[in-house]
């Protein structure tokens, strides 16, 4: 896949990334159907087949399960060759999510990811959402963040959000912005076309409506007919799905832009 920068980041990612929300946890969640946590070998694999299919960026959280400290040992001896995209302020413990956006949570949350990573920097680290956006993204949160970046953690910062007005919030203080937009779901919009305007690339999460559309090709196609959109994180455990799905982009990318819908 050819790698397209995130705005003005420098950061270069794959059109197609790599979710981990099933790497790491089975419970409390709500794909069309119920699923074993994958072998470590098994994701290892997976791990190599994406890196030939030329994928390089990996969506991953502490609300995720297992998700952080598997990558951690997998990514042993490979962590510049991946974009990893890490989130804060949700945990996930007992059955239950809990949320906390206070600038100490927040930094002390990313201490622990960088441990369970194995790693001393997060390429594009995302503050989470309860769906409470704009009091979440308070000043004094943008500048813990803002932070973050200034001192090396973490390279560029941005918010996963649930509603268009945080999501405009975090792209006018912040490198980016992770977005629900589908064929079936345009309440976002107005964020991707900001971006546009600011020069600010975004990434979408869910393109795949969580697995109950698995219309890939419509959904590609509708997708990346925004030009704001840099990449979209889809979750599989499935290599066939992998495959399959970048060879879909990859043959919709290359075809002339009349051909994609919005
Ligand atoms: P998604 O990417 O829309 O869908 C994933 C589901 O689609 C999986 O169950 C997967 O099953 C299935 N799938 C993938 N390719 C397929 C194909 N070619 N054919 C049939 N089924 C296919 O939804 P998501 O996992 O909820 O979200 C994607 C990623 O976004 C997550 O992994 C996570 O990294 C991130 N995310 C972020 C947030 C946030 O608040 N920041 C929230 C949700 C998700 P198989 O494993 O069988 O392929």
């Amino acid at each position: 896949m050819e790698l397209r920068e995130l705005g003005t980041t420098g950061i270069k990612l794959s059109p197609l990334g790599l979710g981990t929300v099933k790497f790491g946890r089975n419970e409390g969640i709500k794909y069309p159907t119920a699923f074993e946590l994958p072998e470590e070998s098994d994701l290892a694999d997976l791990l190599t087949r994406a890196k030939e299919l030329g994928i390089n960026t990996l969506d991953t959280a502490p609300a995720y399960g297992l998700s952080e400290e598997r990558l951690g040992r997998l990514l042993c001896g490979q962590r510049e060759d991946w974009v990893i995209i890490g989130k804060a302020g949700e945990e996930y413990q007992d059955g239950n999510s809990r949320y906390n956006f206070s600038p100490g949570y927040l930094e002390m949350s990313l201490e622990c990811s960088l441990e369970r990573l194995n790693t001393d920097y997060i390429d594009i680290f995302l503050i989470h959402s309860d769906g409470d956006d704009l009091p979440n993204l308070s000043d004094d949160v943008i500048r813990a963040m803002q932070d973050f970046k200034r001192r090396g953690l973490v390279r560029a910062i941005g918010a996963s959000t649930k509603t268009a007005e945080g999501g405009m919030r975090a792209l006018e203080f912040m490198d980016t912005v992770m977005a629900t937009y589908t064929p079936n779901y345009t309440a976002e919009k107005d964020v991707l076309d900001f971006a546009t305007t600011h020069g600010k690339g975004v990434l979408l999460k869910k393109a795949l409506s969580s697995g109950y559309n698995t219309n890939i090709e419509d959904v590609f196609r509708f997708c990346f007919a925004h030009p704001a959109v840099t990449s979209a994180v889809v979750g599989t455990i499935n290599p066939e799905h992998l495959r399959g799905n970048a060879e879909i982009l990859n043959a919709i990318l290359r075809s002339p832009p009349e051909e994609l819908r919005e």
